[in-house]
């Protein structure tokens, strides 16, 4: 093998304020970052060869601790809210100083240069400073890798900084504890500290992403996964955490385009990232294929165990937390495109796990109702694991991303309705939730049932059946599927209790046009229409 050395930009390096060079890893390969994480202990593989790590004390993201510079640039671009929290550029400039110093402290530090965006139109190139290696790796599989010639004229557009190590002072950093995510425009920065959950890097870039693509090159970012037929039909399928983007989007029938992170242009679709960033609880082979074979060196598995004395891992063992995830390149699915651009998208799938058990698994939306619900942006948790409590906690967020969207959510939606008016694709809501009752009493939907409705929606085969509304939502419901038992389409037939039905698909009516009405004074009469009717 050959050793591929690459010239740090040190002039470049050393104005951020960082010292001696000889203890910066510049580029370096996946073995090497999964060699250094072995050698400072922080890492072990398992028997399939990937790194097994644990991200600390956070093993999921803190979006209240997530804050936006508001200065000049923001102050009236930036929707201020609870996930776009505003922190004043004093504590910005306190928390860079700190971190530089930390970094200047540590005996060895990893640097390297990414990407995002997979259509060069766009393409923004991203630099990573990192305190720990597989921090850094978790960079290189999840961005786009430039090539050795990128290289040669790299200029980094923003970079991302991340000291899980740095614990931060509350009063004197402005933040809320001792971790924080600070994003500024004005500097092109984001700044993590005092949490290792890999995470952050990722969605820190797809929060700035959602800012610059729309605001400035007024193209369409979203919070979906990608993939395309053999015809060069693409699919996008949006949803919020866990509701099957990653899992449905990894089709052997289809290219990954990608599981995350798109954007929408006026003639085509474009993935951000360079690697998937897939949930391991309950992974099996025989359910989800692609990404069990995915966990292989390279990838890092996150806040997994092992069996007891084995090296092989449990994935059913959510002790650590429910959020064990693996990280990947994109090309470790067979199938992946590559580059990851697809043509304009025919069909769209809002997904949602609804653990109220009512929505249908699959529907059809009209263009009135797709926008109620790209605004709404449903989905309900299984409620906490204290004992005991079943009860299903609904969440609505905009445009399933509220988390990372930082304009006013109104500018997505106007912009995917006028693409969605435009290009005539069809909409689907897919329910991944439960069936047969609520969480508590009914189950999971069969992964293998959701695939054979989505499969069924892609070939067209869901055109020529009938269909049947929904009472409350108003969706339409086919009355077959090939590969789907028919009761299994409408939830009510899966219900023992018919009228215990009614009454929640009324009450999670209710729900939705309670969380509309702070919408509801700026769309058009036809979404307004599209309200459930309770
Ligand atoms: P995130 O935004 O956090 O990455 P995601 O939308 O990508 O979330 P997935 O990683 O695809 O979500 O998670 C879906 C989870 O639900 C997987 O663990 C999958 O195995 C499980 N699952 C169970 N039943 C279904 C189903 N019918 N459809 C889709 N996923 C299902
Ligand atoms: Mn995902």
């Amino acid at each position: 093998m050959s050793e591929q050395v690459f010239v740090m930009p040190a002039t470049e390096l050393a104005k951020l304020g960082l010292k001696s060079f000889d203890k910066i890893h510049y580029q370096s390969s996946p073995e090497e970052l999964v060699q250094d994480s072995l050698r400072i202990g922080e890492g072990v593989l398992n028997d399939t060869g990937a790194l097994m790590i644990r991200t600390g004390e956070f093993t999921g993201r803190a979006p209240k601790d997530k804050f936006t510079v508001k200065d000049e640039l923001t102050e009236n671009s930036v929707h201020w809210n609870d996930f776009n929290i505003p922190i004043e550029p004093k504590y910005f400039d306190i928390v860079y100083k700190k971190m530089i110093d930390y970094l200047n402290r540590l005996p060895e530090i990893w640097v390297r240069d990414c990407y995002a965006c997979a259509d060069p139109r766009y393409q923004m190139n991203i630099r990573v400073v990192n305190e720990k290696p597989w921090s850094n790796l978790f960079a290189y599989n999840m961005f786009l890798r430039p090539t050795e010639d990128d290289l040669d004229s790299f200029q980094p557009d923003w970079h991302v900084i991340a000291a899980p190590g740095l614990k931060l002072d509350p009063k004197e950093c402005g933040t809320r504890q001792q971790n924080a995510a600070l994003v500024s425009f004005k500097h092109k920065m984001i700044l993590i500290a005092g949490t290792g959950y890999t995470g952050e890097m990722k969605k820190g870039i797809f929060t700035i992403l959602n800012y610059v693509l729309p605001h400035d090159k007024k193209v369409l970012s979203m919070h979906c996964s990608a993939n395309m037929g053999k015809s060069g039909d693409t699919a996008i399928f949006f949803g919020l955490s866990g509701t099957g983007k990653t899992t449905l989007s990894a089709d052997p029938n289809r290219k990954l385009i990608g599981d995350d992170e798109h954007a929408w242009t006026d003639d085509n679709i474009f993935n951000f990232e360079g690697g998937c960033y897939a949930k391991c609880i309950n992974l099996t082979e025989e359910k989800e294929p692609e990404i069990f074979r995915a966990i292989r060196p390279g990838a890092i598995v996150e806040n997994a165990n092992f069996f007891p004395g084995t090296n092989k891992i449990n994935f059913d063992d959510a002790s650590i937390t429910e959020n064990t995830r693996v990280s990947y390149p994109l090309s470790f699915i067979s199938n992946a495109l590559e580059p990851s651009v697809g043509h304009l998208p025919k069909n769209i799938f809002f997904l949602t796990c609804d653990a109220f058990g009512v929505l249908p698994p699959i529907s059809k939306l009209s263009p009135g109702q797709a926008m109620y619900q790209f605004i709404s942006g449903y989905t309900a948790k299984v409620a906490g694991t204290e004992a005991g409590v079943t009860e299903p906690k609904p969440t609505f967020s905009a445009c399933f991303g509220a988390p990372f969207l930082p304009l006013h959510p109104g500018k997505y939606a106007e912009m995917l309705g006028k693409k969605m008016q435009e290009h005539k694709v069809n909409v689907w809501m897919v329910n991944t939730g439960w069936t047969g009752g609520p969480y508590g009493v009914g189950n999971r939907m069969k992964l293998k049932l959701t695939r054979a409705m989505i499969t069924a929606a892609l070939e067209g085969k869901l055109n020529t059946v009938e269909f049947e509304t929904h009472p409350v939502f108003g969706v339409a419901i086919p009355k077959e599927c090939p590969g789907v038992p028919s009761e299994v389409l409408f939830t009510k037939n899966t219900w023992t209790d018919k009228n215990a039905y009614d009454e929640k698909a009324k009450y999670l009516g209710s729900l939705f046009i309670k969380n509309f009405e702070k919408y509801a004074s700026g769309v058009s009469q036809e979404v307004l229409a599209a309200a459930p009717k309770v």
